[in-house]
């Protein structure tokens, strides 16, 4: 007599080989995933709710990071635009192995859900169809009888969406900036951030173009009004020529250079950078709190990070705020023209000054 083979039997084999695992393993666990809306706009997020049901009548355990409950640090989805697989732009983690604290137990017809915003994971800022689906699979995903690690897999059926994108149909990631700027790239930035950083990018070189401009048209340092003044203090044509190639080189950069946008930053504090890796910035909360411009805006802001970097002007962070700004420029004029903030006060000039 012929007996089926168990499905379950083939899986350590294929996960060994490295081949792609055979759909809803996990058979007691059900997995499905149910988008916001049919269609995302480019200033949307893409949020979509995955749920894992236990369909059977025993408790289940999954593994955590194989399931969205804790944030998605695997790549736990397949994203096709146009029939292609988008690239994955979340985390992928070491760890060390499972432990008995990192399953999830789910009791006999419970379901967990979670709300998954995609858009900062996979590639989806060009403009087309994308069918998604839950799918991940590992030699550990189950545990059974005693906290033993099991193989398994699970799969939702897909589901199909549009999104309108910041890039045309069919075009090829890093996006070309519109506003005359040099290639603008992101990194675990959503859609609706990637928007406001587009326009956070050109608020930035703005506000360094009207700075340049100033500083060049003052003929270097004798008709330097209030403005050069409140934040760099005393005139001194050593001091008004640092000031003006700082501006000349953070202008070449935003005008010239590949910026690249990180959004994976949670601390309370507005951005860093790595000064010794241009051009990458790395924007937190407190940034996406500022106004477009204005006094510690987002605009200045990344101006103020675009000077950090070694080899655009180098700056400290000497002092912070405007009033320790503009005390430094009266006290200290030769560490204003190093500062920082100094730079980003200048650019914003709010209140306007001459
Ligand atoms: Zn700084």
């Amino acid at each position: 007599m012929h007996r089926p083979r168990s499905p379950f039997a083939l899986l350590p084999l294929l996960l060994a080989l490295g081949l792609p695992a055979l759909p809803v393993l996990a058979q007691d666990v059900s997995v499905t995933i149910a988008p916001a809306r049919d269609k995302f706009a480019r200033s949307d997020e893409v949020l979509v709710r995955v749920t894992l049901q236990n369909t059977s009548a025993t408790p289940q355990y999954l593994l955590k990071w194989h399931t969205p409950a804790g944030g998605v640090e695997a790549p736990l989805f397949e994203v096709l635009r146009d029939g292609q697989p988008v690239r994955y732009l979340g985390i992928k983690v070491k760890r060390a192995a499972p432990g008995p604290d990192d399953y999830l137990k789910l009791e006999p017809g419970t379901a967990l859900s979670s709300t998954v915003e995609l858009s900062s994971l996979y590639e989806m800022n060009v403009t087309g169809p994308y069918q998604l689906r839950y799918r991940t699979a590992s030699g550990n995903l189950v545990a059974a009888a005693g906290m033993r690690p099991q193989p398994g897999a699970l799969a939702s059926s897909p589901v199909s969406i549009w999104i309108d994108g910041r890039l045309p149909r069919g075009a090829q990631p890093p996006a070309k900036q519109a506003a005359g700027g040099a290639a603008l790239e992101f990194s675990k930035c959503s859609n609706p951030q990637q928007e406001q950083l587009a326009a956070a990018v050109d608020a930035g070189r703005a506000m360094t173009v009207d700075a340049h401009q100033y500083l060049a048209a003052g003929a270097g340092g004798a008709q330097y009004g209030a403005r050069y003044g409140t934040w760099f203090g005393a005139l001194d044509a050593g001091r008004a020529a640092i000031v003006n190639t700082n501006f000349t080189a953070i202008r070449e950069a935003f005008e010239t250079k590949p910026v690249k946008i990180d959004c994976g930053c949670n601390a309370d504090y507005f951005a860093y950078v790595y000064p010794a890796q241009p051009y990458t910035i790395y924007v937190c909360k407190a940034f996406w709190n500022a106004p477009l411009t204005g006094t510690d805006s987002r605009g200045g802001t990344l101006l103020h990070e675009m000077s950090h970097f070694d080899v655009v002007a180098g700056t400290d962070d000497k002092v912070y705020g405007q009033q320790g700004a503009s005390d430094l420029a009266r006290t200290d004029p030769a560490r204003a023209v190093r500062n920082a903030d100094s730079h980003e006060y200048f650019g914003e000039n709010s209140p306007p000054q001459q």
